[in-house]
């Protein structure tokens, strides 16, 4: 197969675009792609100072590369969870520092156990799914370091394929209050929050782990979270990319046409309740303490019984 515009060897087919490329001219387009998604979007300014959230893994590696490469000034931020089933964490953070050392870039870890003195499963305390803790302990961690490092805008390296498969979820529940928070960038609520911002949701997942390869970015699967089987979002991925296979670009579609016309879902958000501060870290909170608090409680009384109910809103 050959480069659709050199004629050199191409290393991917795009079915969606007609589009075979080489190395090159895949990443001169997968930096534009991520440029037209940040214009097109409004998610952050040139001058913007970001904070990248990096997993360790090759999206948001490939987030970080890119934004560097287009000249944004980004740092990253790795959130060490404590996950010591099969060295997930210890990998995954070696991958992150790996990859900051061999750019020059600025990477902050937070590591939960020393901070707090808890880590990922002891966190688990009630009903609670494990990555439904792990979402709102990395919600809590990003605005923290985000609003103590003077960062304007939070980036993350959901892709396509994350944001369709969120959205199809969303809608075949028919979860329009979801749906009408689901956007590239979505705006802070609050002072201490920072808006958070997608600018790879235009790529699909091939295409940043392609970008990944090509860059020689050395990065962990995501599937390699120990927790991550078995989880909802993997069987909707799935059926989508089975539907991708059949006809090439509908997943494109369907995200960009739900952007197009997100207007529907106006005034489907869930009503706020009175903004309150945390007790204990000052966040904003739906009570008493805001849901990362909570856990943290939790988890320091052994599991009693308390309130399980959580603020997702927060972050
Ligand atoms: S899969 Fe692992 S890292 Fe991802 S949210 Fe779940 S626990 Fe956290
Ligand atoms: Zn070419
Ligand atoms: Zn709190």
């Amino acid at each position: 197969m050959r480069c659709s515009r050199c004629r050199r060897l191409a290393v991917i087919n795009l079915r969606a675009h007609r589009l075979a490329l080489c190395e090159r001219h895949f990443v001169q387009r997968f930096l534009e792609v991520v440029e037209r998604a940040i214009r097109r979007y409004s998610l952050m300014h040139r001058s913007s100072k970001v904070l990248v959230a990096v997993s360790g893994g090759k999206d948001s590696l490939a987030l970080w590369d890119a934004l560097t490469e287009l000249g944004y000034s980004a740092d990253g931020l790795y959130i060490d969870l404590g996950i010591e089933k099969q060295d997930y964490s210890r990998i995954s953070r070696e991958k992150a520092e790996a990859f900051a050392e061999q750019r020059g870039l600025r990477l902050r870890v937070f590591s939960l156990k020393e901070e707090y003195g808890s880590a990922m499963p002891e966190l688990r305390r009630g009903s609670r799914e494990l990555c439904s803790v792990c979402g709102i302990v990395k919600r809590h961690v990003m605005n923290r370091v985000a609003l103590e490092g003077g960062y304007e805008v939070l980036a993350t390296g959901h892709n396509l394929d994350d944001e369709a498969s969120v959205l199809l979820a969303n809608l075949l529940r028919w979860n329009t209050a979801l749906a009408a928070r689901q956007a590239p960038r979505v705006e802070a609520w609050h002072e201490k929050l920072r808006p958070k911002v997608k600018p790879l949701c235009l790529l699909s997942e091939r295409e940043t782990a392609t970008y990944a390869f090509v860059r020689g970015i050395d990065y962990v699967s995501e599937l390699e979270c120990p927790f991550s089987a078995g989880a909802t979002s993997i069987a909707v991925k799935e059926a989508l990319n089975r539907i991708e296979e059949h006809s090439p670009g509908t997943k494109l579609y369907f995200y960009t046409q739900f952007l197009k016309h997100r207007e529907i879902f106006a005034g489907e958000e869930e009503e706020k309740a009175p903004v309150r501060e945390c007790s204990s870290c000052g966040f904003p909170a739906g009570g008493e303490l805001c849901s990362f608090c909570r856990l943290l409680l939790k988890s320091r009384l052994g599991g009693e019984k308390g309130d399980n109910r959580a603020d997702s809103r927060v972050g």
